[in-house]
């Protein structure tokens, strides 16, 4: 893509969704980090609004008044953080990329220390939270096995306990979103685009206001989404265990005809038989939802759909949409 001299250095990406009340505190603070980076080229904020039902779109309109370094798109209802970020990485015309949560649990003050890495030659920086005390114990838990789970199945090894808040160089931006899937797992695809990267720790925080939008039932969708775009394991599993169990039956089958020889026929094996029936249920329901995760994610994919919708521009684009 042509970067023109209106082009800014940093662009730093925040979706959003009902967070009516962060806007203000977000664009005072990041906006008083960013300007004391000095970079002559300059920066922007761009919000994207993930279909927010309450009064974030004003308050981020508010804030663009102010400063028309702020700007925004506003999509067309809620597409979910990955498509908002999709969305974000389209509409970003920095020479570098940051995206960070509206919450400001991961600090901004860390993205001069970024900007320096990235700097010395790196492409990808990105933030690994270095404690998460401030996530509940389930949540630590669950986050760290799934980083293994996914780091053991998946070719696109993701960086255990980073987040979103990375900086990403143009180039790394270009790629991203020259990736056609409809299903963006975001990590997975930042793993699968590779380049030189490098990691800067931080503290990560509570939560200042307002409530997090991932419950547990979301965070586990993430999860398959990570793993079945990334991987093809869980569908070769079953033939091996498949077969497994078919050499285990077999056997069984011909320990029973010999001691139905040796000590002839006794009573119907009646327990034996339950246990092989639930146990066959068991394994062919999980392997087809299984086959069921895959066959629905190809059905997203073959329709082509856009990842997200534009609804309405907020501060005027400075480079063309095309890539
Ligand atoms: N978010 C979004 N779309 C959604 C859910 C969340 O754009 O459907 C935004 C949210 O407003 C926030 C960021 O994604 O800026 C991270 O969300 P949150 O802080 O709730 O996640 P957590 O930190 O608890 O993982
Ligand atoms: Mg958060």
């Amino acid at each position: 893509m042509m970067m023109n001299d209106a082009s800014p250095l940093i662009t730093v990406l925040v979706p959003v969704k009902d967070e009516e009340d962060a806007i203000r505190t977000f664009v005072d603070r990041v906006g008083a980090v960013l300007e004391a980076l000095h970079e002559p080229q300059g920066w922007e904020i761009l919000f994207v609004d993930d279909g927010s039902r309450d009064n974030t779109l004003a308050a981020i309109m508010a804030a663009h008044r102010t400063d028309p370094r702020v700007r925004c798109i506003s999509l067309s209802r809620n597409f979910g953080k990955e498509a908002a970020l999709s969305a974000g990485l389209d509409h970003a015309a920095g020479q570098v990329v940051i995206p960070l949560d509206v919450d400001l649990q991961d600090p901004p003050e860390v993205i001069g220390t970024m900007v320096a890495r990235w700097r010395e030659g790196n492409d990808v920086v990105y933030g690994v939270r270095r404690n998460r005390e401030t996530d509940s114990f389930p949540k630590r838990l669950t986050a760290d096995l799934y980083y293994r789970a996914h780091n053991y199945l998946s070719a696109d090894k993701i960086p255990e306990h980073a987040g979103d808040f990375r900086l990403l160089d143009r180039k790394v931006v270009d790629v991203i979103r020259s990736m056609p899937e409809r299903n963006r797992f975001m990590k997975g695809l930042f793993a699968w685009a590779g380049f030189r990267q490098a990691a800067v720790e931080y503290d990560r925080v509570q939560r200042n206001v307002g409530t997090t939008k991932f419950n547990y039932w979301k965070l586990w969708t993430l999860a398959l989404d990570g793993i079945t775009s990334g991987s093809t394991l869980p569908l070769r599993v079953w033939s091996y265990l498949g077969g497994l169990v078919a050499v285990g039956a077999l056997v069984y089958a011909g320990f029973l005809v010999l001691r139905t020889f040796i000590h002839g026929g006794d009573v119907p094996g009646y327990p034996s038989l339950m246990v092989a029936i639930l146990f066959f249920g068991g394994v062919q329901l999980l392997s087809l939802g299984v086959l069921g995760e895959y066959v629905g994610r190809i059905l997203v994919e073959t329709k082509h759909r856009p990842i997200y919708v534009v609804r309405e521009t907020i501060g005027a684009s400075l480079q063309p949409m095309a890539g």
